[in-house]
């Protein structure tokens, strides 16, 4: 079927009920942002009824906590008519506050001046609240970590160090910049451990002994290394269904 034929199906009535319909929060507003139209998912997303938005700016939506500089990039962005996507802390008209993803598209007339522009946003209240649980999870992790007294670095496959904590970031003071861990891991093949078929075997190590000679000190230094295999997640996409 051609472009042509498939707008010849797609009438403008039903453009109209495939937006009114949209499960997305939809408002096209003209070029000061007064609002000219919105979809049920804006007035279910907002509680405003429609009779009660139109004709108002979009800005009745602001909490008035979003600092000005966004809405300066987003005006000055729209303006030069590029699409704008971003944050804002959007209130209800109960007053409640919800964080919106939106995204703004300024529709431009026939001779390519700005005449609407189109607004999608929903709410990522919760998917904020996530990650910010996350984040703080990780301080936490990190904070028992630190006030552990012994050298903890968690070492990817490819051999990059992709946490530690503070005795780790000492030693490595200590050893003016040379990486700890792949000194360990350099000692502990030296000393016959395989690492590859330990990882693979998913066994861990315990308490082997391993001698760092650093540049400059007269005495080698002992340390007691232990090993514990962690399995990494998979969060690639393809990965999304896989248990
Ligand atoms: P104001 O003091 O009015 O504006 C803050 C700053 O924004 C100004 O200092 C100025 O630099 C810039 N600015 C504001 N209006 C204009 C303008 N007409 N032209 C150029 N620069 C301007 N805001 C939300 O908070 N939530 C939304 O969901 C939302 N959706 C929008 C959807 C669309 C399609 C559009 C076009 C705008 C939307 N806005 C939204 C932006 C909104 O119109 C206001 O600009 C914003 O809410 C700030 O209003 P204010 O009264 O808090 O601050």
């Amino acid at each position: 079927m051609t472009a042509s034929a498939t707008q010849g199906v797609l009438s403008p009535r039903l453009f109209f009920e495939i937006v009114q319909q949209s499960p997305l929060a939809i408002s096209i507003t003209d070029e000061e942002a007064n609002i000219l139209y919105v979809n049920p998912a804006f007035e279910t997303l907002t509680a405003y009824d429609k009779d009660a938005i139109l004709g108002k700016n979009e800005s009745i939506l602001s909490h008035k906590q979003t600092p000005i500089a966004v809405y300066r990039e987003l005006w000055s962005t729209i303006r030069a008519k590029k699409p704008w996507r971003g944050t804002l802390v959007n209130r209800r008209s109960s007053g409640e506050a919800y964080l919106a993803e939106l995204h703004i598209s300024p529709v431009l007339n026939g001779q390519g001046e700005i005449h609407y522009f189109l607004g999608i946003h929903r709410d990522v209240t919760q998917l904020h609240a996530l990650e910010k649980k996350v984040r703080h999870q990780k301080t936490l992790i990190e904070s028992v970590l630190d006030s552990a007294p012994v050298v903890v670095a968690l070492i990817d496959a490819e051999r990059r160090v992709i946490l530690d904590n503070q005795a780790y970031k000492k030693l490595l003071g200590d050893l003016h910049g040379s990486e700890p861990a792949m000194l360990f891991l350099q000692a502990l093949e030296q000393d016959g451990v395989d690492l590859k078929a330990m990882c693979r075997g998913g066994r861990d190590f315990a308490d082997t002994e391993v001698r760092l000679d650093i540049a400059g000190r007269a005495e080698p230094r002992w340390f007691s290394v232990s090993g514990t295999w962690v399995d990494e997640l998979d969060s690639t996409a393809g990965s999304y269904f896989t248990p």
